[in-house]
């Protein structure tokens, strides 16, 4: 009994092919699968409180189905794993970031998904069966073998459950590697097994492991965050001047005393006009506008279909050229590039036939901010000098 999980979902599977062209025949169709997504949730969020809202739910979680790692929630969770039909597909899932990282990041990256679907696992590890298990025994080794990455911890949690042989006796055998980082980790997981630690495996007792065991305490950052929360964050935001609609840039004044609230200054390049604002709230005056004083981004652009494209400032707008360009026709031979952090495309801007409309309003975008007020570092964005 697949319950339709094969005819929604078995092309998925080539996203682990070894044959670059069934990858991207994978992509692609998970592409469409996000695009029909993107629209169910529009007519579902335009039929809210009306009486077709439940023929729309029921749309939207079709469409969901037809997603990976989404279609794993699309229906409610299920009571057993053993016997459940996606339990494959959480496999597939954990085994695609394992295999193709690069590709895993640009497709689907959900740090929430990945540690979900461990902790799903290692709760109800008695009731798979000897496969499964012997593929998620294989996933701990390959997590060993590679580099740290976030929610790795729950692959420690998962070890605990999991049988002790053979997965101790490998573990002993990686903690001969030559690479420090391999025999650092599987000597993690052997302390694990053996019990030296009191409390289930946590980021926090990695670092206690690393600390005792290794002299140093490696940082390791969680969900791609600053960890600075967005109030106390200094970053620009480039904004159309009320005055003159010229270029005008909006920032948090990291100098000015905390009287009641953050010091906001907004000033015009290409006028005077110049504003301060004291403020502990956002606020929220529409689509693509900043959240202090309300002005409208200078960086935004309506694309095809009426999407809105807007950043708050040159340094994000690269980050999403990046992004976009990071992935690549796999038929050509080339591997995917980096995914720059903290960066996150929405649906429509993950099909490779808006890419390169988006790349293009990304150019002229760039280039509007570079033709305004030569007080402008073109690098950077930022004014040469802030008003006192
Ligand atoms: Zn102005």
């Amino acid at each position: 009994m697949s319950d339709g999980w094969t005819e929604r979902l078995g092309w998925a599977w080539d996203l682990i092919s070894y044959d670059p062209a069934r990858r991207e025949a994978a992509h692609r169709i998970l592409d469409e699968a996000r695009v029909a997504y993107s629209d169910a949730l529009a007519r579902y969020n335009g039929a809210w409180g009306r009486p077709e809202a439940r023929a729309r739910t029921d749309e939207l979680r079709t469409a969901m189905s037809h997603l990976l790692p989404e279609a794993l929630w699309a229906s409610p969770p299920p009571p057993d794993l053993g016997v459940w039909p996606g339990t494959p597909y959480m496999l597939l899932y954990l085994q695609w970031e394992q295999r193709f990282v690069g590709e895993w990041t640009w497709h689907a990256k959900y740090w929430s998904a990945k540690t979900s679907i461990l902790r799903d696992l290692a709760h109800q590890v008695q009731r798979l069966d000897q496969r499964h298990l012997a593929e998620l025994s294989d996933l701990v080794l390959q997590v060993v073998a590679r580099p740290q990455r976030v929610g790795d911890e729950w692959y420690a949690r998962l070890a605990q459950v999991l049988s002790r042989q053979p997965l101790y006796e490998q573990l002993l055998a990686l903690a001969e590697s030559e690479d420090p980082g391999i025999r650092e980790r599987a000597g993690y997981l052997l302390l694990v097994l053996d019990g030296a630690f009191p409390g289930r495996p946590s980021l926090r007792q990695w670092q206690r492991y690393l600390r005792e065991h290794h002299g140093r305490d490696r940082h390791v950052r969680v969900r791609g965050s600053t960890g600075v929360p967005w109030f106390e964050r200094d970053d620009e935001v480039l904004v159309r001047c009320p005055r003159c609609d010229g270029l005008a840039s909006v920032r948090r004044d990291p100098n000015a005393p905390p009287a009641d609230g953050r010091t906001w200054r907004a000033w015009c390049t290409e006028c005077d006009y110049a504003d301060v604002r004291v403020t502990r709230q956002a606020r929220c005056a529409g689509p693509a506008t900043e959240l202090i004083f309300g002005y409208p981004l200078w960086l935004q652009a309506e694309c095809h279909g009426g999407h809105l494209f807007c950043v708050d400032n040159l340094e994000k707008l690269e980050r999403f050229d990046r992004y976009l360009r990071a992935r690549v026709d796999l038929r050509s031979g080339a591997q995917y590039g980096t995914v720059p952090a903290q960066t996150y495309l929405s649906s429509w801007m993950m099909q490779t036939s808006r890419r390169s409309e988006l790349l293009a309003v990304i150019g002229s975008l760039r280039d509007s901010v570079r033709e305004r007020s030569g007080r402008f570092n073109t690098q950077s964005g930022m004014p040469h000098e802030a008003p006192g």
